[in-house]
């Protein structure tokens, strides 16, 4: 049975995924060691919003062995992209809800060539058999058979994911490895975001003690400081359950840095924030490499992360 895809949706997807690659392909171009990664943050979120969209997530930056889950943090402020590294753009934009996750590597390490080609690749092969029907396991195989190839590893513990509206993870993990046990298939009229992480190291990451990026967790709760309802209900209010950082808070919860942080660290021990905290590959002296696009699957496959769109799809 073929799900059709409100008009208004898909409309808002490809607003959303347009929104995404110019972005990218800003961000591609902007990168060079010099820059300041908090500047790349404020920048890329602020051109999201420009365009008409709002960030989905705060803007990954993760550079060599991190794999994912790591934005600016406010106090960052010399932390600059260096002579040797590998670093991935990870971009969330969501229209009304209807989300576009989208992910670069760019190297300033020539001995990394090949590990970037080989994600590179995975992803395009990936594409090029995705469909309605077609097994998430078919994606990991090819995944993992890509990175094999070139010597490397796919990282295990990191996946795709369909996507909901307001919700970057709805339910559904496409594997970057041949897992037998996931039986899923890709339905017609839903969202996926397909994402190949490949490494030089072990082939899975490991949560560090850094954490940046944070999402509500409960909506009730109670036995909170007059701060933290203040904060929670703001949060609430903005980012709904999409995922936030300390930077977007700042300057509306007027609460100088120590405080904020302080605040949020107890939310999340009280359970109504959870916490992402970065992911590093096990081998930290490895490189990761990742690329993602976003697609609506109909009769058709609609790339919409790239500006070539469904033409890709056949290639
Ligand atoms: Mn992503
Ligand atoms: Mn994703």
């Amino acid at each position: 049975m073929c799900i059709v895809m409100d008009e208004e949706v898909v409309k808002k997807y490809l607003k959303a995924g347009e929104i995404a690659w110019r972005v990218k392909y800003f961000i591609s171009s902007y990168l060079r060691p010099g820059v300041k990664l908090l500047k790349l943050a404020d920048i890329a979120e602020a051109m999201i919003k420009e365009l008409g969209g709002q960030p989905a997530f705060p803007l990954n930056i993760s550079i060599n062995s991190i794999a994912a889950h790591k934005t600016p943090l406010l106090d960052e402020v010399g932390t600059i992209v260096e002579n040797g590294d590998v670093v991935k753009v990870d971009i969330g934009v969501h229209v009304d809800g209807y989300i576009a996750d989208t992910a670069v590597t760019v190297s300033f390490n020539d001995k990394l060539d090949l590990l970037i080609e080989s994600a590179k690749e995975a992803l395009e092969k990936s594409l090029s058999i995705i469909g309605s029907g077609v097994r998430f396991s078919s994606i990991g195989s090819v995944i993992e058979e890509t990175a094999r190839r070139y010597g490397f590893k796919s990282i295990r513990n990191l996946g795709g994911h369909s996507l909901g509206r307001y919700l970057i993870h709805a339910g559904d993990v496409i594997p970057n490895y041949n897992d037998v046990f996931q039986l899923g298939k890709f339905k017609s009229g839903k969202a996926y975001a397909i994402e190949p992480f490949i490494s030089n190291g072990k082939g899975y990451v490991v949560e560090s003690n850094e954490v940046g990026i944070y999402a509500l967790a409960k909506t009730k709760f109670k036995k909170l400081t007059t701060q933290e309802t203040q904060l929670v209900n703001q949060i609430a209010d903005r980012f709904k359950t999409l995922p936030f950082c300390e930077r977007w808070l700042a300057h509306e919860a007027g609460l100088p840095i120590n405080t904020l942080r302080t605040t949020l660290n107890s939310l999340v021990l009280k359970n109504i924030i959870m916490k992402y905290p970065v992911l590093q590959e096990a081998l930290s002296t490895s490189y990761v490499a990742q690329f993602e696009e976003t697609v609506l699957i109909r009769d058709d496959v609609l790339i919409i992360t790239n500006p070539k769109g469904s033409e890709l799809r056949s290639l």
